[in-house]
């Protein structure tokens, strides 16, 4: 894509349009119908996606958003980030997703959201998400930023709830060369808020009129360019994941270790990691970094147990299912590039592991 990328710069560099332009129009609207919705607005960063998209669907301060402890800390602090507080339940161990039922449970008055985090990739169990919200009447904002792509029932991810919230972290499977982020939502006055918000809460036709305390979150021209470049590319490499998946299943068959569970009920996951669990996990990585393979944690301490959220009260043993899977999930090397071979050689290498007692 190197060519691309460079005639995309030039481009951007030639019109000396770098924000609020062409290319994050042009972005935006290839961005929606990739993902089958009325509307996306390019921000920032993920973080602020969910933080703006929050804000739009009217998350107040002092209310509480259900979410999930096992998931990258970004989601949790963009609950913060409006002044509302994070009520954080366990994850179905099947899926290391979002348990519905734990949902419906964590409920009450003071709920002014939900967020559940297609984690992996993999996508939540949206019927069961979307029965609860709708019967308790309360919103839901999908935490998309693994999952570019993913579907359930026939459609895209991040489509289902009033908002749906993406990353283009550069290692996301829709990476810029840099920092960016996009909410899609079929609402026009979410989408209006939101826009609205990422430019200091400006006026749609009228920069210098502020009707809320907004915040500088614009997606940049040239992130933008780099992103359709990218995005004409997302499918194949999905797909490239998903072989990449199925050849790790099969060639890691039969070891003491658990598999990510295959896609279930109308779920077409999109691989942004794979992720076994295993015993003695913290010895077995080690083991693999000596080999040359670099295996990641995602992720080691859950929110719950973090420093930052001390003050939400939580202990250890809160939400067993959660700690479980911090102290056993390794996620192997994958990415849309990588080949037959060295998915092999990191499988032999973790039969060699694992056979090998400290
Ligand atoms: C990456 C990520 C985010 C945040 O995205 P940034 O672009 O890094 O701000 C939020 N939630 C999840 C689950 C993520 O993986």
């Amino acid at each position: 894509m190197r060519e691309d990328a460079i005639d995309a710069f030039e481009r951007v560099a030639g019109q000396g349009s770098f924000s609020l332009g062409e290319e994050l129009e042009a972005f935006e609207s290839e961005y929606a119908a990739f993902c089958g919705s009325a509307h996306c607005v390019g921000v920032a960063n993920g973080t602020a996606a969910i933080e703006l998209a929050l804000r739009a669907v009217g998350v107040a301060p002092g209310t509480e958003v259900i979410t999930v402890s096992h998931t990258f800390v970004a989601t949790a602090e963009a609950i913060r980030a409006v002044g509302a507080t994070p009520v954080l339940v366990d994850v179905d161990p099947r899926t290391r997703c979002m348990d519905p039922s734990l949902v419906e449970l964590a409920v009450s008055e003071r709920t002014a959201a939900v967020i559940p985090v297609h984690l992996y990739g993999r996508p939540v169990p949206l019927d069961d998400i979307s029965a609860i919200c709708r019967s308790a009447q309360v919103p839901f904002v999908e935490d998309a930023a693994q999952a570019h792509g993913a579907g359930f029932d026939g459609r895209k991810v991040g489509t289902f709830g009033a908002a749906g919230c993406f990353s283009f972290y550069p290692t996301k499977n829709l990476g810029a060369m840099g920092d960016g982020g996009a909410v899609v939502t079929d609402d026009e006055q979410v989408a209006a808020i939101v826009r609205s918000l990422r430019h200091h809460g400006s006026a749609p036709r009228d920069a210098n009129r502020h009707e809320r305390v907004g915040r500088t979150e614009r997606l940049d021209n040239l992130q933008a360019a780099i992103l359709r470049i990218k995005l004409r590319a997302l499918e194949a490499h999905n797909d490239h994941r998903r072989r990449a998946a199925s050849l790790y299943r099969d060639s890691l068959e039969g070891l003491p270790i658990d598999l990510p569970s295959e896609d279930q009920r109308g779920a077409r996951a999109v691989h942004h990691l794979f992720v076994i669990e295993l015993d003695e996990r913290d010895r077995v990585r080690e083991a693999l970094r000596r080999r040359g393979i670099l295996a990641g944690i995602h992720y080691p301490t859950p929110i719950h147990l973090q420093p930052a959220f001390r003050d939400l009260g939580y202990v250890r043993g809160d939400l067993p299912a959660t700690e479980r899977l911090a102290e056993r999930v390794l996620s192997l090397p994958i990415f849309p590039g990588i080949e037959q071979h060295e998915i092999l050689r990191v499988a032999e290498a973790l039969k060699e592991c694992l056979a090998t007692r400290a």
